[in-house]
């Protein structure tokens, strides 16, 4: 855990967030600033600040990061008529928070910036 990363102290729950999912190594919540209808945020528990240092989650977590986006979409009403799944990541992405977080977005039509 990182001491000032907002998102570990989510996951340890010393901050709190609208939890959507909880598991042993991964967690989901409502995205404060919601940009959709539904708009959630998918995190490792484990601190990783971007892709490029994505090795460092074993490769179950990586996987279940997508599955557990997959699954919310579903849970939210929204696997059918469809979703995006986004990472911002660096400074041309506009990434605010530095722990690896999946946007699941969704509720209306999501095109290309
Ligand atoms: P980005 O790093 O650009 O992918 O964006 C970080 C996202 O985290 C933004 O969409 C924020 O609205 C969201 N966010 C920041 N703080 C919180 C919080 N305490 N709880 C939930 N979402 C947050
Ligand atoms: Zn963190």
């Amino acid at each position: 855990m990182e001491s000032d990363c907002i998102f570990c102290k989510i996951a340890a729950g010393e901050i709190e967030a609208e939890m959507v999912h909880e598991e042993e190594e991964v967690v989901a919540f409502k995205d404060i600033n919601g940009r959709a209808p539904e708009h959630v945020l998918v995190i490792p528990r484990q601190h990783v600040p971007n892709l490029e240092a994505v090795a460092q989650l074993p490769d179950r977590v990586a996987k279940r990061l997508l599955e557990v986006s997959s699954e919310i979409a579903g849970r939210l009403g929204v696997g059918a008529s469809g979703y995006a799944v986004r990472i911002n990541n660096g400074p041309d992405a506009g990434q605010e928070i530095f722990h690896l977080h999946l946007h699941v977005l969704g509720g209306r039509k999501m095109g290309m910036p």
